[in-house]
């Protein structure tokens, strides 16, 4: 990938095998913009999203099998937001947030997880092919997604690990950036983790030089995501990067699987759903493409 591809919608893998430690640096773009075109959402949900769908996509870029997919999911109780998904197959992203307007419309201006949330879990789920599907839940507790991200990889996989995630408008475009560190007893990718010291003498310092990059430097569409890593990690013995993955909207929905969830349904269900104009319509939560079918289509 040249450098410009380096600056925008990509992930990439990063490993430093001497300090047995791998991550993932992720820049979003266009393809935020692309998420939430069709949604309306006011700025404090769209930053939000911004942040979901960039955690998404260095989530995503850990699945060792290219047609894997990772899917994050918010269940909330009593909170603003009621629900938040976004997932990741092949470097193509998708998500939305369903959320309480007049609710928001009293939220502070940097909002804890706790008052978005509520009594909320945060869902992580692996779905691979020939492996078996795996799922972590923890709290959405702290102060942002980065926070319970944490959370998820100390409590559910015993991975000391450091998540940096940001995100801000600019000029009416979203740019958004996140890093993950982790520390791995064999540093390679696709080793299977027998046991993992959580006090590894070589951590602290992977994470304090990972934790030291800045909100602005992860947002800057003008800062190639390699030169970014050389900028934290410049006094490393060796530093590695894996083969780079672009990100892009993708919307998995399609008219002739609309029509076989539809057909489950008992008939006097069916008719029900008929609308006025004598057309049975149905939306996509994820990109608000709207599907209508005449009852006939779907019998
Ligand atoms: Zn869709």
């Amino acid at each position: 990938m040249s450098e410009t591809q380096l600056r925008t919608d990509v992930v990439l893998g990063v490993t430093i095998t001497a300090r047995d430690a791998r991550g993932r640096i992720a820049r979003l773009g266009p393809v935020v913009d692309a998420v939430l075109a069709n949604h309306g959402y006011p700025p404090l949900i769209e930053k939000l999203l911004a942040e979901a769908l960039t955690l998404t996509a260095l989530l995503g870029a850990l699945l060792k099998d290219p047609q894997g997919q990772m899917t994050l999911q918010a269940q909330t109780q009593g909170g603003i937001v009621d629900l938040m998904v976004c997932d990741f197959r092949a470097g193509e992203l998708r998500g939305y947030v369903r959320f309480d307007r007049e609710r928001l419309a009293d939220a502070s201006m940097n909002p804890a997880l706790k008052e978005l949330f509520g009594d909320g879990y945060l869902a992580i789920t692996f779905d691979q092919p020939n492996a078996e599907r795996y799922q972590g839940i923890v709290p959405l507790e702290g102060k942002d997604l980065a926070e319970a991200a944490q959370s998820y990889f100390a409590q559910s996989e015993q991975i000391p690990s450091i998540v940096r995630l940001a995100a801000e408008k600019r000029d009416g475009h979203w740019s958004a950036g996140g890093l993950l560190f982790q520390h791995l007893p064999e540093g390679e990718e696709g080793r299977d983790r027998l046991h993992t010291r959580l006090d590894h003498p070589d951590w602290p310092h992977v994470a304090i030089l990972a934790g030291s990059v800045k909100a602005e430097e992860l947002t800057d569409p003008g800062l190639p995501l390699d030169d970014l890593i050389w900028r934290l990690f410049h006094e490393e013995e060796e530093i590695r990067t894996l083969p780079a993955v672009a990100l892009g909207k993708g919307c998995r929905c399609d008219p002739d699987y609309v029509r076989s969830v539809i057909r489950r349904f008992p008939e006097d269900e069916r008719a029900e759903m008929v609308g006025d104009d004598g057309l049975i319509r149905v939306d996509c939560a994820f990109c608000s493409s709207s599907f209508a079918f005449p009852p006939s289509e779907v019998a």
